[in-house]
């Protein structure tokens, strides 16, 4: 395990993109509560103290975090992607759907394909539910939106088959990005929440700049989502904190030296 402690950053005007910073300590009073006058020297404490390096990564106690650039938080989530879309033979696309909804608890989502990927599915929106009625496949050729009759390949809908023109889904699409929105858009049909994947809204979005707004939302729906991950509230900093274990705790950002408490709030679905 390599422990950078990233104390020159201050001193130099150099951005320390690709190094992570990995800090640990042994907590020996068990106090979680620290005033915040403790963090300045607990530093202190981390950087004079290069035998902690060592510290045994078992101990529950242990305080450990990550700062990971863009690239780097991209890495992780594409990895926990491609494992869940290989698992469940689905796109990438819709393994993000899964993976948002169960908070990247990857191991969780591969036991519950074990017993129903159908139900996993439906249950993250990305598959309309059993249940659920389909729409007759494009029996009509009116959008159910503008009424417009269009040709049948005109028509486009998600799998639960509400067929809309693509215009109209251009439409919505580009109201709701504007809005700010990334995983959530879901299907025009009313009463329908089918999440779009997203390589059903990109070719949707006109303009390079609306595609990467997009990206963007995504990026930090992804990131929101995560169990172990979160945005460095520093301004502008594009720093990705990622902790071992979800529970509350103080870290800092190795970049812009924000100094915030990770949010444990998302833990367990169910
Ligand atoms: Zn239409
Ligand atoms: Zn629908
Ligand atoms: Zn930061």
């Amino acid at each position: 395990m390599s422990v950078d402690m990233n104390s020159q950053a201050s001193d130099s005007n150099e951005e320390d993109f690709g190094v992570n910073s990995e800090e640990e300590q042994e907590e020996d009073d068990g106090g979680e509560e620290e005033d915040p006058g403790d963090i300045a020297d607990y530093y202190d404490g981390v950087a004079s103290d290069v035998e902690q390096q060592g510290a045994d990564s078992s101990d529950p106690e242990e305080y450990q975090f990550t700062c990971l650039t863009y690239k780097e938080s991209q890495r992780v989530l594409t990895e926990e992607v491609n494992t869940v879309a290989a698992a469940l033979k689905v796109s990438p696309s819709v393994a993000k759907l899964i993976l948002v909804h169960f908070h990247w608890q990857v191991s969780q989502i591969l036991d519950r394909c074990k017993s129903s990927s159908s139900q996993l599915l439906s249950d993250a929106l990305a598959q309309p539910s059993s249940a659920c009625r389909l729409a007759t496949a494009a029996q009509s050729l009116q959008c159910g939106v503008c009424l417009q009759v269009v040709r049948r390949d005109s028509l486009l809908a998600l799998p639960c088959q509400h067929s809309f023109c693509k215009a109209c889904w251009e439409q919505h699409c580009t109201v709701l990005v504007k809005d700010g929105m990334g995983v959530g858009i879901s299907c025009m049909a009313q009463d329908c929440s089918l999440r779009m994947p997203e390589d059903f809204v990109l070719p949707l979005l006109p303009g390079e700049e609306l595609k990467d707004k997009y990206i963007r939302y995504l990026f930090r729906d992804y990131v929101e989502s995560h169990f172990q991950l979160q945005l460095c509230p520093g301004a502008d900093c594009p720093i990705v904190i990622k902790v071992q274990e979800p529970r509350p705790r103080r870290v800092q950002c190795s970049r812009c030296s924000e100094v915030f408490w990770y949010d444990a709030e998302i833990q367990c679905v169910d």
